[in-house]
């Protein structure tokens, strides 16, 4: 009979809803309480130091020239030991859309994306972050990895000198 039916569906539903009664409410009660975001969750953007404590950042433009809505901006300079640095550097955050393309595009790791997700700000002019705001005084997500140590260049140490590097090739020695 459709009525049983009914009641039988009826019956049913409220059985579900009664055996949901005394669980432990999922409800987290944002901003009081926060949910750990994933690591990899793309919530802002930091410039990180290498190992020894210096600045990863070699100025090199490849994270403003990858960024698509052209919000990083920098001026280059060089240290005395030859090694570049960059004098300002600047990021509209009002601009951003957090793809995380500067960081892919950095050879350096010193631009990273990162899981802290409050920049937001009642003033468009407050969502502009210099360098100072945005170096933190960590490596971020590869500790041990220190582009000079790697890539040497001649510039902290001599040529041929670092780990992954080999010795300069004398191109004399390649005439015929
Ligand atoms: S996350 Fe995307 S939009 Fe934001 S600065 Fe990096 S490249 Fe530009
Ligand atoms: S953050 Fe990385 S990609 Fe951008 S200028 Fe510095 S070293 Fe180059």
């Amino acid at each position: 009979m459709p009525i049983l039916t009914d009641i039988k569906e009826i019956l049913t539903g409220l059985s579900i809803t009664f055996s949901h009664i005394w669980r432990k409410p999922v409800t987290v009660q944002f901003p009081e309480e926060q949910r750990p975001m994933p690591p990899r969750f793309r919530g802002s953007i930091v410039l990180t130091r290498d190992p020894d404590g210096a600045e990863r950042c070699v100025a090199c433009y490849l994270c403003s020239g990858a960024c698509p809505v052209d919000c990083i901006s920098m001026a280059a300079a060089e240290g005395e030991n030859g090694r570049r640095y960059a004098a300002w550097f600047r990021i509209n955050f009002s601009r951003c859309i957090l793809c995380g393309m500067c960081a892919e595009a950095c050879p350096t790791l010193a631009i990273q994306m990162s899981p802290e997700m409050f920049r937001c700000k009642r003033q468009v002019m407050d969502m502009v972050y210099e360098k100072e705001d945005l170096l933190i005084d960590g490596t971020g997500k590869d500790p041990e990895y220190n582009y000079y140590r790697h890539a040497g260049i001649g510039v902290v140490q001599p040529r041929g000198s670092s780990p992954s590097e080999q010795e300069p090739a004398d191109p004399r020695s390649l005439l015929p």
